[in-house]
């Protein structure tokens, strides 16, 4: 029945109202991108609350992150008033899961006020548990057993409960007895990881099923958000706690189902009309965020996928602009482009405040950032640190700071361990107790700390190493390019390497971050300027009032919206992301075209493709295709747009030899265009791009030949090269990748392969 005085469910269509109004019993929206699924859950919290089947303190309400959770109160709280301020029980899986924790912490064997651990001492933990077990950790490192951990956490698997195979993945067997004294030392640190907020209230309600039950009872109503990203521990979680009263809304899509790679299940979608038996499906099929071109576009690329549940999606909206797909030569001109765009919409006066740039991977942020920065366009970075203020950017940026400046303490302490060389606190105590006394600097003090016994004899002679090493690249800049010195400093202090033998999730975007950097340095004179620019950029760090661009990782974007959305980096490789592909196959691949179906459908009234014909991947150039996503886009829906009149390449369309949307065969014309767009920048013009060029793919008769710079080189000695810096010359000798070469005009320079080019 309709009670005209509940003016909110004025403002939803009939399925949506039946949502909200079906409040007893199991319920699942299943639903498409902005059909109105959040606005349901909100709405549906509002009404229970105003039509007293509930308190705010009895609903349960779970979304994905604590920004959305907030956004959830304030529009409860703008429905219903401040009554909805008593919603004690609105966040995520994890801050739901630590506040029932803390209040029964002893009943697990923690103590109330017990820490939750970040994964840096989470590794540190699992480290010093695999070395008390006698394992090598070189071999078997922890962020190998932390990836395993997680994963069974992940699947609500406590120590006892591993699969009989399973715990052979690590170590001969020994992952689960590894597991076992892992939770043990947890347990007397008074400490627990992210995992083990779900997993510690599962097994107190097994344990205590009094409290369970009051749990039940309390909560007489549950929501869930983005219902299609729970892992099985959160799902058996919420069946535990719902399994009394069984008033559990889950809303979600199939389609957006992204974090795969982190454990969820889609297949919760499944298990809930399985468990939950007389479920309520509710199908939301009208979007009312996104104009008609946008959303068709959207459907006819998720259409290409095998395993979905299938759905159909209308608009009423206006058919609006086309998306837009944009070729840039290189990811410097996509950047450039992007923020050529950003400015005239500003200009129109449209608020930054609705302009999204959503990536696929954080290292493509770098160039859009200095772009922005450049350009004065504030903008913040959403759902993860700026690129230079990532753990790893930073470690690099130390090393080069103390290279350029010796006296920088901060930087030296930073990297005086990382890579771990046995330089550890009671060697730094050593040092800063003499730099104190000595009021010299913490290099200065090492200095002479080696020349002394105050050190034993393994730490002093790494340290002395570690300083002679300074001194070295200190020298390098004389000779090398920075972008060299820093290629060389991040090889030979071990820093790269241990990146490159970690095997977590994380590690192989650390490496891709590190490539960036050095890329990125390749625009500046020197390495001065270079960390003066770095620190311009990390101040510009605006009001909070400031309407900003955001700029986040497609990951980070679910559930948001905005009126335009750029969507750069559209190439094979990068995205569909060949990792995805290479571990996961089609499934990896129907997960990366979610992604790209998130990404489309954040957009109210623009989205904005655009590729790269070149871009480096994992340090090479490569000549990259466009996404075989593009060529799911239906031709109807979508506008090809030129390159900017002023910015020809020869004269040749950046479209010309690409015949849009026949297949994924297509190849870009890029050798041909490589050679145009280098005759018509050898005047020397811009600098930035000139750089840009000149670890460029070379190019002979239509092939690429990539330039890997850690195998043996391929140049001979008496080979002629192209430098960027000192021009060509000869070579005269080849010691690996580094190259001893008499330059024309420089004179002798030793320089490494990969920032030169083959002459004739
Ligand atoms: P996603 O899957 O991306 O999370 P969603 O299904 O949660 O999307 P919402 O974010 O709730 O969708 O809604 C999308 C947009 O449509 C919002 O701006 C919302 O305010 C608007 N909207 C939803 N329902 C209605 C309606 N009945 N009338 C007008 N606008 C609506
Ligand atoms: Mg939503």
């Amino acid at each position: 029945a309709v009670a005209p005085q509940l003016p909110y469910l004025s403002g939803l269509n009939p399925e949506q109202r039946a949502a909200v109004e079906a409040t007893e019993g199991p319920v699942l929206v299943l639903a498409g991108a902005g059909t109105g699924k959040t606005r349901v859950l909100t709405t549906r919290i509002a009404h229970l609350i105003a039509t007293g089947r509930a308190q705010p303190h009895q609903i349960l309400a779970v979304t994905f992150t604590n920004k959305a959770a907030r956004e959830m109160r304030e529009r409860v709280t703008s429905v219903i008033g401040p009554v909805a301020e008593g919603m004690q029980w609105l966040g995520t899986f994890h801050s739901i899961g630590t506040k029932i924790l803390r209040r029964h912490a002893e009943l697990v064997g923690l103590r109330s006020d017990f820490t939750i651990l970040g994964t840096d001492d989470q590794l540190r933990l699992m480290k010093q548990v695999i070395e008390a077990e006698g394992i090598d950790e070189k071999r078997w490192p922890a962020r190998q057993l932390a990836s395993l951990i997680d994963g069974w956490k992940n699947r609500g698997l406590g120590p006892n409960q591993i699969p009989a195979g399973e715990a052979g993945a690590f170590a001969s067997g020994r992952g689960g007895k590894l597991y076992t004294a892992y939770q043990d030392r947890l347990k007397t640190l008074n400490a627990v990881d992210f995992g083990d907020l779900l997993l510690e209230c599962l097994r107190l309600w097994r344990e205590h099923p009094d409290i369970l039950e009051q749990y039940q009872n309390r909560f007489r109503y549950m929501l869930v958000d983005e219902y299609q990203d729970t892992n099985v521990a959160q799902y058996l979680w919420l069946r535990l706690l719902a399994q009394a009263r069984k008033n559990l809304c889950c809303v979600g899509d199939d389609d957006q189902s992204i974090y795969g790679w982190r454990g969820a299940e889609v297949d919760n979608i499944l298990r809930f009309e399985h468990d939950f038996s007389g479920a309520v499906v509710i199908r939301l099929e009208r979007n009312y965020r996104s104009t008609a071109h946008i959303l068709s576009a959207a459907s006819v690329l998720i259409s290409k996928n095998q395993s979905r549940l299938g759905k159909t999606l209308r608009t009423e909206d206006e058919p609006g602009e086309k998306v837009t797909i944009t070729g840039a030569w290189d990811s410097e001109d996509e950047a450039r482009l992007i923020g050529e765009e950003i400015e005239a919409l500003h200009a129109k006066k449209h608020s930054l405040a609705e302009i999204a740039i959503l990536v696929r991977i954080s290292a493509q942020m770098r160039e859009i950032e200095d772009r922005l920065v450049t350009l004065g366009v504030p903008y913040r970075v959403i759902g993860g640190p700026r690129f230079y203020e990532r753990a790893e950017i930073r470690d690099a940026l130390a090393y080069l700071r103390v290279v350029n400046q010796p006296a920088d303490d901060l930087a030296f302490e930073r990297i005086v361990n990382v890579p771990k060389r046995g330089l550890g606190d009671a060697t730094i105590q050593v040092l800063h107790n003499h730099a104190r006394a000595a009021r010299v600097p913490l290099v200065e003090a090492a200095r002479f700390i080696v020349e002394t016994d105050e050190l034993k004899p393994k730490p002093r002679s790494t340290l002395r190493d570690l300083l002679t090493s300074f001194g070295r690249w200190s020298k390098l800049s004389e000779t090398m390019t920075q972008s060299e010195v820093a290629q060389t400093v991040l090889e030979e202090s071990g820093y790269t390497d241990m990146w490159q033998k970690d095997k977590s999730a994380d590690a192989a975007g650390r490496l891709e971050n590190l490539k960036e950097l050095v890329r990125s340095m390749e625009e500046f004179p020197d390495l001065q300027s270079f960390l003066e620019h770095v620190s311009l950029v990390m101040e510009a760090n605006e009001s909070d009032t400031t309407e900003r661009v955001s700029l986040m990782t497609l990951h980070a974007a679910k559930g948001l919206e905005f009126d335009t959305v750029f969507l750069p980096g559209w190439e094979e490789g990068l995205f569909p992301n060949q990792r995805a592909l290479d571990e996961s196959g089609r499934a990896g691949l129907e997960e990366e075209r979610r992604l790209a179906h998130v990404g489309l459908t954040r957009a109210r009234r623009r989205a904005k493709i655009f590729f790269a014909s070149n871009r480096r991947i994992h340090g090479l150039w490569n000549s990259t295709i466009p996404s075989r996503f593009v060529d799911d886009l239906p031709e109807a829906d979508v506008e090809v747009v030129e390159a900017p009149a002023n910015f020809s390449y020869g004269g040749t369309s950046r479209f010309d030899r690409m015949a849009p949307f026949s297949g994924s065969s297509y190849q870009t014309p890029g050798w041909q265009r490589a050679q145009a767009h280098r005759s018509t920048t050898d005047d020397g013009g811009y600098s930035a791009r000139r750089s840009g060029d000149r670890r460029g793919p070379m190019m002979i008769e239509g092939e690429l030949v990539a330039k890997s710079t850690g195998a043996a080189s391929s140049f001979k000695a008496g080979g002629r090269v192209l430098h960027s810096k000192f021009g060509p010359g000869t070579i005269e000798a080849v010691d690996g990748n580094k190259l001893t070469v008499e330059f024309d005009k420089a004179g002798r320079k030793m320089v490494l392969d990969s920032f030169v080019d083959a002459m004739g």
